[in-house]
């Protein structure tokens, strides 16, 4: 069991770092959501580990993410939008020294006007942050937090909490910035699964129910909250180890079905996708054959 600063991009995959084939020997809330989505495209995330192309939204999330941070290492009165502006072309000068295959997206701009309308984009979520929070206010106790913990079951559970709040009487709430719009209230049930998944490994870690996971949305302006209770958090282990045990039906069997639904528009794999087409490509897992019959 471990907590530890862990710095963007990028939240662990479910197969550990390791490069190569191998089984998934952890989930997170990510990749949960990609095998609820799609099996398939969880197979070529998490077991073929498939390239895809940056996109310009996934990429200003994670830069929006490091300025949000960042901030909060100067003094609380100096946690303005002005500095906040300024920290934006330093983070993303990091970012693309860290991923140099991000300069893809702004290959076909030699002038530069892509570059600067996706960075004023970027910084008007930030300055909508200030409408949302008052950072002066805050005193996070981590930040890009990276969590890990085991179950009693074996199911290691892993994941990046942007924010840790503590009030001084202890209680403890999560909050995960996101860049995109509040969801309608039919979807809200899914934007919670990721925050009671980190519920449910801070009460592992800490042995504490988070009072308050808040979804602070950049995009739209809103913020969603939801006051966990200890039966929501059995709720969404029973649903991870339901979820775990088919993820380990459709390794050791190697069927991974595809599941097309609207999210298909923004797959990168539709070229091997058999929906559209496409062939996987050979399974690179060892296959346990089915039980004979009679
Ligand atoms: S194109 Fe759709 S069905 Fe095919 S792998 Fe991607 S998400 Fe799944």
């Amino acid at each position: 069991m471990s907590t530890s600063p862990c710095p963007r991009p990028g939240e662990p995959e479910a197969g550990g770092p390791v490069a190569g084939p191998r089984p998934p020997v952890s989930l997170s809330p990510s990749r949960a959501s990609d095998f609820m989505r799609c099996p398939l495209l969880y197979r070529f995330r998490v077991i073929d580990k498939l390239p895809e192309k940056p996109s310009e939204a996934a990429t200003r999330g994670t830069l929006v993410h490091a300025v949000l941070e960042r901030l909060f290492d100067a003094p609380a009165a100096e946690r303005t939008p002005p500095r906040a502006r300024e920290l934006l072309p330093g983070q993303w000068a990091r970012l693309l020294e860290e991923r140099p295959e991000l300069a893809e997206l702004f290959a076909d701009d030699p002038a530069g006007e892509k570059l600067a309308r996706w960075l004023a984009e970027a910084e008007g979520l930030v300055e909508r942050w200030f409408t949302l929070e008052d950072p002066t206010r805050l005193e996070p106790a981590e930040r890009e937090l990276f969590v890990e913990t085991e179950l009693e079951s074996g199911l290691r559970l892993r994941g990046v909490i942007d924010r840790v709040d503590v009030a001084p009487t202890g209680e403890v709430r999560i909050v995960d910035y996101k860049t995109g719009k509040a969801p309608r209230p039919e979807y809200r049930d899914g934007a919670l699964f990721q925050m009671t998944f980190y519920a449910l490994v801070v009460w592992r870690l800490k042995n504490v129910i988070p009072r308050r996971l808040q979804l602070v949305y950049l995009g739209s302006g809103e913020v969603l909250t939801y006051d966990p209770v200890e039966a929501d958090l059995r709720r969404v282990e029973r649903r991870l180890l339901a979820l775990w045990e088919a993820i380990a039906h459709a390794t050791a069997t190697g069927d991974w079905r595809p599941r097309p639904t609207k999210l298909c528009g923004w797959c990168d794999h539709q070229e091997r996708c058999p929906e559209f087409g496409g062939t996987p490509p050979v399974y690179p897992l060892p296959v346990v054959p089915p039980p004979r019959s009679g």
